[in-house]
């Protein structure tokens, strides 16, 4: 009886020097692909055939001892069966295939099937990723922010055993975690800045057999303002001037993300004249701000009469 090699590896889609963690993301990703129950049935077989020997690589990959031997014998398998191990005969692994059952029987003890592997070693929650969008205002002020995440939880059908009624569980794919809207109240630093990360302590996913619960890493994205271009830590925003201020200088406001400020504007600014608020930016690397830029922009009054109409004229006259 000839027993074909397999590639798990190839299986699995992912490198020979693949992390215990791409193995694991490779296998969910794939296992919830081909999961039978969501294929029509006349792909089930195929889909059942894929989703077997997915479970059968997750198997022999995820758990070092197998995998050590398995990386060991390579693909010279091919030249025969291992030597002291016969190719058939005694109790069957459930479900694997000959190339599985010969490789192993001699490693794993007497009866472990598919789905004990979940059952097995209690392992740390994976860590979680989730993007926190943030208006320019909170990313300054800082404080307590309630948000709204998709996080992994333990399978509320099998508790997390990838297992139900002996046959793999149908609500995670056998993967013992599924994916829950969650709300979660995270602190923010004071001078948030685009693309700093949070870490929340536990806040990941569910641990297996009593382990800790991994990390949650929030990113901030900062939002656009419908007042503020962004450059760098600075901001600019547009004030409006009337010509007499602009001419003879005057108090304008300008909206600052605390609220509006008073400044003055020296006599004879032009048009386009940009005044700095140094300090009223985004929060800096350094934990001190950016500035705010006021670009003025000189407009006149849209009420016009005869008494305007002879001042603008005498305006004229005497620059003229
Ligand atoms: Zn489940």
């Amino acid at each position: 009886m000839s027993i074909e090699y397999k590639d798990y590896y190839a299986l699995l889609g992912v490198k020979k020097d693949a992390s215990a963690d791409e193995i694991k993301q490779a296998y969910r990703r794939l296992a919830k692909q081909h999961h039978p129950d969501l294929h029509p049935v006349k792909d089930k077989p195929q889909a059942e055939a894929k989703f077997k020997s997915i479970n059968e690589a997750y198997e022999a990959l995820s758990d070092p001892q197998k995998k050590a031997t398995y990386d060991q014998i390579g693909p010279g398998w091919e030249a025969g069966p291992r030597p002291g191990s016969p190719p058939s005969g005694g109790e069957p692994f459930a479900g694997f295939s000959d190339f599985f059952e010969t490789m192993f029987r001699n490693e794993g003890g007497q009866s472990f099937g598919r789905g004990q592997a979940f059952q097995g070693a209690s392992r740390k929650g994976q860590a979680v990723e989730a993007e926190l969008p943030l208006s320019l205002e909170d990313s300054i002020q800082g404080g307590d922010k309630r948000i709204s995440i998709l996080a992994p939880v333990l399978c509320p059908v099998c508790g997390g055993s990838g297992r139900q009624g002996g046959r793999t569980c149908p609500a995670c794919a056998g993967v013992g975690e599924t994916r829950q809207e969650r709300t979660i109240t995270a602190h923010l630093p004071k001078h948030s800045r685009d693309g700093m990360r949070l870490r929340l302590r536990g806040q990941g996913g569910p641990g297996s057999r009593g382990a800790e619960a991994g990390d949650l890493f929030l990113r901030i994205r900062l939002l656009p303002h419908p007042s503020y271009r962004v450059s760098g830590d600075d901001l600019e925003t547009t004030v409006t001037a009337m010509p007499w201020e602009a001419s003879l200088g005057g108090e304008l406001s300008v909206p600052s993300l605390e609220g509006p400020i008073r400044i003055r504007i020296p006599a004879g600014t032009h048009s386009g004249r940009r005044l700095r608020l140094s300090g009223k930016g985004l929060g800096k690397e350094d934990g001190s701000r950016g500035d705010l830029y006021a670009a003025v922009r000189i407009d006149i009054p849209d009420k016009s009469n005869g008494t305007t109409a002879r001042l603008y004229q005498e305006l004229r006259e005497a620059i003229l």
